[in-house]
């Protein structure tokens, strides 16, 4: 695991959305799987070696990169970075790394659908210096540009639904 990924893991190892357990209030829907699916989450550059052959886990090889499918419970210590994020996305802007709601995270979780104000600002700030920190290095700033040119094609696509439905 490199430097960035190993600080940024760190930086997300104790803050969680709200200052109280927030799967106590929606049965921690984005750790279960829909029923006849196999849901996962994508994994940054260099946590792959972390999951693969792990008990329980299973990593697929994806279009979009390493995907880790985990049990349905997990430490803290030893969760993915995408999960210590979520709902929120690191996002490269002009002026530096923000914090913003991830466009996928709606369908789940009802933190997403209130917006980033009702979040933690503690766990708004870490995710932010997550992002800087990995923004420093090329392959996982890389990768997040990936993720922002995901959420550009999400956003995109939820406006031509709008513009299709009013
Ligand atoms: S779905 Fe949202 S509110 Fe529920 S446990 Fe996950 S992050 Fe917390
Ligand atoms: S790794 Fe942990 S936090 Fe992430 S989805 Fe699985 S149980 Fe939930």
């Amino acid at each position: 695991m490199n430097d960035a990924l190993f600080a940024a893991r760190e930086k997300l190892k104790t803050v969680t959305p709200l200052k109280r357990d927030c799967g106590k209030i929606c049965g921690a829907r984005c750790c279960r799987s829909l029923d006849g699916e196999e849901t996962g989450m994508l994994l940054f550059p260099g946590e792959e070696e972390e999951y693969r052959g792990r008990p329980g886990w299973k990593v697929l090889d994806t279009e979009r990169g390493p995907l880790a499918v985990c049990p349905g419970t997990c430490e803290r210590d030893g969760r993915p970075l995408a999960c210590r994020m979520f709902p929120l996305l690191p996002v490269i802007r002009e002026a530096g790394t923000a914090a913003e709601t991830d466009l996928r995270a709606g369908t789940v979780c009802p933190l997403a659908r209130q917006g980033i104000r009702a979040m933690d600002p503690a766990f708004v700030e870490a995710v932010k210096e997550a992002g800087a920190l990995l923004a420093a290095d090329p392959a996982q700033r890389a990768f997040l540009e990936r993720l922002a040119a995901e959420q550009e094609e999400l956003r995109q696509m939820k406006r031509e639904w709008r513009g299709k439905h009013v």
